[in-house]
């Protein structure tokens, strides 16, 4: 029996999780299985789960939480120091899936007892990726990437010689604004953000689709989870989402890797590896697809991916600075208080104002600094808003 944990266990990635572990129920003994606001979902996949542990992010739901469960057996506990406890429980594989920076902690915390980290939560490498490689390092644990691109990358470097790749594509299906105009973008409303062509995710990484602010986070997160250098890390436009990444080799050589636009995939691979076992994804008919279309990203009308440039350029806490201002941006865009292209605007202008006082540019990043960074950067975006 595999020992695991699942955070952010009522979310799209944390559901999709749930769904394998179901299939194969006597596998896996679960232990701890952490939400936010969805006290129902968490309470009953405790339940059925037979997880040792149910967390609610929020303090305020625990007696909610604890009735739920009342007469199972199972505890119920709540807020930040509740999950890093709950990060802290032995196991041998660590789903991390809550969505945003709120996601680093609990992360960092389980590589610290040597676990198999499953990283969905990408925010962690752009804000910390130093931070949790190096911590993987020394603790001799392993952190598997679960983001779609990102696995398939990973996929395709096997029995490869990283030396000898010349470049990676992670490829974006462009969103539901992939061939709007600047003007047009202007108007586009939250539910036209939130409708996504291809995947089926959570709202806050469906808009960052839109937004390419996505894709910006994947670009800064492959350069630290493979260690790639900035200019050997390209982005295609691929609207049917069939292609995840390709990697591309000295000789000329591209490796591809295809599937139906399903995280079960990702995580499955990251469940099983080294191992492939059987998975309930569809098999893709490509001559039913008949076409596989790419275009070249633009800069102009998606910035996200210019700044992410930026973001690498300056390393340091420039990644914790972008990620958080991303975040806040966000926040106001869903709360109906700016526009779509604002949010772009906002994150760039914290990004010049913090990178000309201060300098971004330390060493050694540790989660304080971090944090410090990713608090003034929210700060600052709303007070612009406000001015
Ligand atoms: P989601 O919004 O559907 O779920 C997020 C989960 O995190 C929920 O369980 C929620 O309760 C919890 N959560 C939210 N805020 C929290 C907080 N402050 N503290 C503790 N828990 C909190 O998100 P998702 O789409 O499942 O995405 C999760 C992560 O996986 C994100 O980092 C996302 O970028 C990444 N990811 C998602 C997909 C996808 O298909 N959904 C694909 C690739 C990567
Ligand atoms: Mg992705």
């Amino acid at each position: 029996m595999r020992r695991i944990s699942i955070f952010g266990a009522t979310g799209s990635i944390g559901q999709s999780t749930i769904d394998l572990i179901r299939r194969d129920r006597e596998s896996y003994d679960v232990v701890a299985l952490t939400g936010g606001g969805n006290i129902a979902r968490l309470a009953q996949d405790a339940i059925d789960l037979g997880a040792k542990v149910a967390v609610t992010a929020y303090e305020d739901r625990l007696s909610e939480l604890r009735a739920a469960l009342s007469g199972t057996g199972i505890e119920a506990a709540a807020g930040d120091a509740a999950l890093i406890e709950a990060a802290d429980r032995e196991v041998d594989w660590f789903m991390s899936a809550i969505v945003g920076a709120a996601g680093l902690a609990p992360g960092l915390h389980a590589l610290r007892h040597g676990k198999t980290l499953a990283l969905a939560n990408k925010e962690s490498l752009v804000t910390a990726g130093p931070l949790l490689m190096d911590t993987a390092k020394e603790q001799g644990a392993r952190i598997l990437p679960v983001d779609s691109e990102h696995s398939a990358v990973f996929q395709g470097l096997v029995g490869e010689n990283p030396a000898e790749v010349e470049r990676v594509i992670i490829t974006a299906s462009g969103g539901p604004f992939r061939d709007w105009s600047l003007e047009q973008l202007k108007g586009a409303t939250l539910e036209q953000a939130c409708k996504h062509p291809s995947w089926d995710m959570g709202q806050r990484i469906t808009i960052d689709s839109a937004s390419m602010f996505n894709k910006a986070l994947e670009i800064i997160e492959t350069k630290e989870y493979f260690g790639f250098s900035p200019d050997q890390i390209e982005v295609l436009v691929h609207p049917g989402s069939y292609v995840h990444a390709l990697v591309g080799f000295r000789d000329g050589a591209l490796m591809a890797h295809l599937g139906a636009p399903d995280m079960r995939h990702a995580i499955g691979y990251a469940l099983h590896w080294p191992e492939r076992r059987d998975l309930p994804v569809e098999r893709l008919d490509l001559a039913k697809v008949g076409q596989l279309r790419f275009e070249a990203p633009d800069e102009i009308r998606f910035p996200a991916l210019r700044l992410a440039r930026e973001v690498m350029a300056t390393g340091g806490l420039a990644g914790a600075v972008f990620n958080a201002a991303k975040e806040a941006a966000l926040d106001l865009f869903i709360a109906r208080k700016i526009g779509f292209p604002d949010m772009a605007r906002l994150v760039e202008r914290v990004l010049t104002e913090m990178s000309a006082g201060v300098s971004l540019r330390v060493n050694a990043l540790s989660l304080e600094t971090i944090l410090e960074a990713d608090k003034e950067a929210r700060a600052r975006v709303f007070d612009l808003k406000a001015a």
